[in-house]
């Protein structure tokens, strides 16, 4: 088959790899596991390589996913981690067998539409612990959901609760804050007098309590996506190394469109970029660049991809081209050549979402 670019290599072997080295961790710790596939869009092959590493869960915020999940075959339950629209529903008790939900009015909607369908579906309480994006923040709303889902809705089962860190608050899965999770926790518990199932405390940016030792005892899930698939922001941004961890399962390949010899700061008077942003150009004077074919609307931000061969670097980009300095390339690059870049969560998400990005597995 002729090769066609933009591509996106995905190396399944690597994945499988990586999910492996986080459920040890997990189970050394006696915490069960949700593989989070929305930074990847949750192919099912993909999804297939988290069911043989035997993780508890298949995790997605998206309905669609789960469904192309099933379709594919895998039996792993799936759990749907954005707190569901009451739109949805119906989709939801198909799709899932277990959801995030933080609001009484969709519990009860969600009881009728599995009582439609003849089944349970188990529901784990979102916990408002500072981040502040989904979840009870009173607790007396927290323990008033509670029991309306434990004694007055038959249909669904109260199998836990959950916090949500690091996502829209950036607020950090210390000890401490994990901890007030678990109290809040155990005060549902002692609401309903019996023990929850499921005490899920967060994604990739709580696997430092387990590195460090200090996870608060009670908490036995986690919902990992970024750890798993890219293993980026814990070196990056916390400063943990988990070894063996494979950074490169998605290597994005871009085709070259231009050489040519620029200067490196525009001429004329200048206004602002394709995207209304006024960046600041550095001059370095006249220097060797090439054009990929690749850009903004594939990736999101130029920055969060980077060129895997030394001495290229990413200079910007617009809606479809994407600019590198080869000046400093290890070898002469030519119009037609193809440029390596590794890629992160925050290109992931819409490059597999780019119709224009096909997906190779190898
Ligand atoms: C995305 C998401 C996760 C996974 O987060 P990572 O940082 O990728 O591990 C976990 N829980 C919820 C509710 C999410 O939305």
């Amino acid at each position: 088959m002729k090769s066609r670019y933009p591509c996106l290599e995905v190396n399944l072997f690597k994945l499988r790899e990586n999910i492996t080295i986080v459920k040890n961790m997990c189970d050394k710790n006696g915490i069960k596991l949700a593989g989070v596939i929305k930074g990847f869009s949750g192919f099912a092959e993909a999804a297939k390589m988290y069911e043989d590493a035997g993780v508890d869960f298949i995790a997605s915020s998206r309905l669609e996913q789960l469904e192309q999940v099933k379709a594919g075959g895998v039996k792993t339950p799936c759990m749907c981690i954005r707190i569901a629209m009451l739109s949805e529903l119906e989709r939801l008790v198909h799709a899932a067998e277990y959801s995030l939900q933080s609001e009484i009015e969709v519990l009860k909607a969600l009881d009728k539409a599995v009582g439609r369908k003849g089944t349970i579906h188990n529901v784990i309480l979102m916990v408002e612990c500072g981040d502040l994006r989904e979840g009870f923040w009173s607790e007396e709303e927290l323990v008033e959901a509670a029991l309306l889902v434990e004694n007055d809705l038959p249909n669904l089962y109260l199998a836990g609760v959950g916090v949500n860190v690091g996502c829209y608050g950036s607020v950090n899965a210390t000890n401490a804050k994990l901890q007030e999770f678990v109290d809040k926790a155990e005060l549902v518990e002692k609401s309903i007098g019996r023990k929850l199932d499921i005490l899920s405390g967060g994604g990739t940016s709580s696997l430092p309590r387990i590195l460090d030792g200090d996870m608060p005892e009670r908490v036995n899930m986690l919902r990992v996506g970024e750890g798993i698939a890219f293993g980026k922001d814990m070196p990056d941004y916390y400063f943990y190394d988990i070894e063996g961890i494979n950074k490169d399962v998605f290597i994005l390949k871009a085709e070259v469109v231009e050489v040519k010899r620029k200067p490196t700061h525009p001429i004329g008077e200048l206004v602002v970029d394709a995207f209304g942003n006024k960046p600041v150009y550095e001059d370095r004077g006249i220097r060797n660049r090439a054009l990929v074919a690749i850009g903004r609307v594939d990736y999101g931000d130029p920055f969060d991809i980077e060129p895997v061969e030394e001495g290229i670097k990413v200079l910007g980009a617009s809606s479809d081209h994407t600019i590198l300095d080869i000046e400093d390339a290890g070898r002469e690059i030519k119009v037609g050549d193809v440029i390596e870049f590794g890629i992160r969560y925050s290109s992931s998400v819409y490059l597999t979402n780019s119709p224009n990005v096909r997906y190779v597995f190898y």
